[in-house]
């Protein structure tokens, strides 16, 4: 316990900060923040503390806490773990602001400023409602935090008709490396745990862990064996589905990014994506297939149908999007962009992000773009293969997806194209995970079946609460009514709290 005898917090002479303002639709704006004019000198603080009140944490992705040292800012993000309308005290060792990387004359004992600023996650109109207040500091540490062991929990209750998935990213499994464990022993692991579905990464742009027509073999396919073949038998045997997870336009990166020469070729026949950023180069940098080359379309829909006739129980797209917000602008989208509003675009590619009614036709376009393909796919796999289920991994805001990412879900979805879709909203903090993540999805009322992600592989690892937010997170999705959830990922990790699905039924 943190004696007050040891900490003996002092206030800081900061203003309550108030942030109570509407919120336009998000491109307009993509965060909120309110400064207070202050002057203090933190050289004897070593840690900082206040209150923190949201009365709708919904629109927020998170939130920060700066303080402008000289001409610097240092700063530290502050992650709501209680709901909306709640009193949260903060606490945080004054190190962790970055206070070593102010430079020259810039120093903590100069702060003339302090910010909360609140980033946005969903894309409507809406009211900032935030209090920050009760600023403190001590001026002795607070004790170092330790590498907790796993929290044990209670197991959660098994609900009937709960549709369990699992994202798995490697196609051999849940194992670092191939071989270690077969995909028979692994499905009877997740049939046991109440687990009905698996989606496993079987196929990315130029790749294939399957033997394939369209995309050459990963040579983990010669040395352990076609992992689609291997995994469907084990599903047929222990009563699981399978849905092959297919990366689209992305080639991946590290041990998966494609060979030197292969890339060089794809290069040359403009067949990459172009961003913004490799204006300056010349040369593009991402790993990304361009999603208007019609060779990038025709491979891609048919390692996509490909997937789709080998006899499994649906096809997931991921990737299913653009990278960001900077591509693709190489010399083909723009010309397809410029036919389509009927005239060039000068100061390319510039006036696509800046000018207001080009870039609204730039997000439309990007988004078409993305959409044309899905439906393209949809088309063929729901004529040739209907007893298959498509789905999608999507950001979980499909209204702000359409500007950063060109991913128009939600048109999808009213299209009918898909059976199910998965977010990918993997907060760990409860409140946020719950109001914002997976509220925004309630919020948008998009009509498809939704299973919300949930982020136990990419959630910290140091303070021994995975398995508790897990338990929480799986509760709350129940609780707002969804029919199900999916995991991300189904790893080492994830093997060691299966225990907690080991609940009896309700
Ligand atoms: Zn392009």
């Amino acid at each position: 316990m943190l004696g007050a005898s040891i900490l003996m917090a002092m206030a800081l002479n900061v203003p309550e900060i108030v942030i109570h303002e509407k919120l336009p639709p998000y491109p307009e704006a993509n965060r909120v923040f309110k400064d207070v004019t202050v002057q203090l000198d933190l050289s004897k603080a070593k840690s900082i503390s206040f209150d923190f009140t949201c009365g709708n944490l919904r629109p927020f992705r998170g939130f920060t806490l700066y303080f402008k040292c000289g001409s610097q800012w240092i700063q530290h993000d502050v992650m709501p773990e209680k709901l909306s309308g709640s009193v949260e005290n903060f606490r945080f060792p004054l190190e962790e602001f970055g206070v070593d990387k102010l430079s020259g004359a810039n120093s903590i004992t100069n702060v003339t400023a302090v910010r909360f600023a609140g980033t946005r996650y969903t894309a409507e109109e809406t009211l900032a409602d935030v209090v920050v207040k009760n600023f403190e500091i001590t001026e002795t540490p607070l004790p170092k935090r330790r590498v907790s062991s796993p929290i044990p929990v209670e197991p959660l209750p098994a609900k009937a008709g709960e549709r369990r998935l699992a994202w798995c990213h490697r196609a051999w499994g849940r194992d670092r490396e191939p071989g270690k464990s077969t995909w028979d022993e692994q499905i009877d692991e997740l049939k046991r745990a109440g687990f009905t579905d698996i989606l496993p990464n079987m196929s990315w742009a130029g790749r294939a862990y399957y033997k394939s027509e369209v995309y050459p073999e990963d040579p983990t396919v010669a040395k352990y064996g076609d992992q689609l073949e291997l995994c469907k038998a084990a599903c047929r045997k222990h009563g699981m589905k399978m849905h092959v997870w297919k990366c689209c336009w992305n080639m991946g990166g590290g041990l998966r990014a494609p060979l030197p020469e292969y890339r060089e070729k794809l290069a040359r026949e403009g067949r990459l994506q172009f961003d913004v950023s490799d204006v300056k180069t010349g040369v593009p940098h991402l790993n990304w297939l361009c999603p208007t080359h019609p060779d990038n379309i025709r491979e891609e829909t048919a390692a996509m149908v490909e997937l789709a006739k080998k006899g499994v129980d649906g096809i997931h797209f991921d990737y299913i999007r653009y990278n960001g917000g900077g591509s693709c602008i190489c010399p083909r989208c723009r010309r397809l962009f410029e036919e389509r509003i009927g005239h060039a675009v000068p100061n390319w590619p510039t006036a696509v992000s800046s000018v207001p009614e080009l870039k609204a036709a730039w997000t439309k376009f990007r988004c078409d773009t993305i959409s044309s393909f899905v439906k393209g796919v949809v088309e063929i796999v729901r004529r040739d293969c209907p007893n298959v289920e498509i789905s999608a991994a999507v950001l979980a805001s499909s209204e702000r997806a359409k500007y950063t990412v060109g991913q128009d879900w939600g048109n999808w979805a009213k299209s009918g194209w898909l059976d199910f879709v998965c977010t990918m909203g993997y907060a760990p903090w409860y409140s946020l995970f719950r109001e914002s993540r997976v509220g925004v999805v309630l919020q948008e009322k998009n009509p498809v079946t939704v299973y919300p992600g949930i982020g136990l592989s990419v959630w910290p690892k140091s303070d021994g609460r995975n398995a508790v937010r897990l338990r929480e997170q799986i509760l709350a999705i129940r609780e707002m009514g969804f029919k199900g959830f999916c995991l991300f990922e189904w790893t080492a990790e994830a093997e060691s709290n299966l225990g907690i699905f080991a609940g009896p039924v309700e």
